[in-house]
């Protein structure tokens, strides 16, 4: 009820909410209400030019008997795959790029393959569209990096970040299908034409395609923009977030 003045402050509590959401996204076409100013804070001069402690993350937790099992059979996985010479590309990458994450996720992200700082770190996106996905996953869906689970297709870059040749593909893609049979997440979120077509040996257009979930090897497929799209394309950004709504909406159902 609109008069009812504890609905009220509610309901401006959930649009500020949503609004900062969006705004944490990149969605600026909506104008946020300016928040009251900060109390005045006089620092003890010793603290007055120190840089600002990084915001405190919470404490790994200690993996449960399944997810310690989930963890021990991804690393023999990724050992396996650290010797794999199924196609060429191991003779051009730096490091392998397994995947990281929650190895008992819900939630996993799954791209095409690692571009250059990737191959530099082994760790799949960790360039700048995969701070973007970060910023996506810690300040959009309120989560931690730790709690999903982001693997690519092609598990070494393709020289030149050339898009992956089908056959690469095809030859790499039983990894990831073992590592999705070991992890068992509840909905997998394919981040671009490549990954969902990856994935599906579908032939999907990823604008035609996104915002619906596809039912695939049990589990619920959620197709969306790449992240390097949302780079070239901020505009997007705001059907990423519809997708993403959906995706949190599904996880929360599955969780009741
Ligand atoms: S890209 Fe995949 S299939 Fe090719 S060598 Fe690397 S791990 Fe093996």
């Amino acid at each position: 009820m609109a008069n009812d003045p504890m609905n009220l402050t509610e309901l401006v509590r959930q649009v500020r909410e949503r609004l900062a959401l969006e705004a944490s996204l990149g969605v600026t076409d909506l104008i946020l209400p300016k928040p009251p100013p900060e109390p005045a804070v006089l620092p003890w001069p010793a603290t007055q030019n120190a840089p600002r402690p990084p915001a405190p993350q919470r404490p790994a937790a200690p993996l449960s008997p399944e997810a310690q099992k989930k963890a021990e059979a991804l690393s023999v996985l990724e050992k396996e795959a650290a010797k794999c010479k199924r196609c060429g590309l191991c003779d051009s990458r730096t490091h392998l790029v397994f995947g990281v994450g929650n190895p008992d996720a819900r939630l996993m992200f799954v791209g095409e393959a690692p571009g250059a700082d990737e191959d530099r770190l082994g760790e799949p996106f960790v360039g700048r569209a995969g701070q973007l996905l970060t910023r996506i996953i810690t300040q959009g869906m309120k989560m931690q990096r730790a709690d999903v689970y982001i693997a690519n297709i092609l598990k070494c870059r393709p020289p030149g970040n050339r898009p992956p040749a089908a056959t690469e593909m095809v030859l790499c893609k039983e990894h990831l299908l073992k590592q999705i049979d070991i992890i068992r997440p509840a909905t997998i979120v394919a981040l671009g034409a490549v990954a969902l077509n990856g994935l599906t040996d579908g032939n999907y257009s990823i604008s035609r395609a996104r915002g619906q979930f596809l039912l695939w090897r049990g589990l619920k497929l959620m197709p969306t923009f790449h992240p390097a799209y949302l780079l070239r394309n901020p505009s997007a950004k705001r059907e990423v977030w519809e997708d993403i709504k959906k995706v949190l909406d599904a996880l929360k159902e599955l969780s009741l």
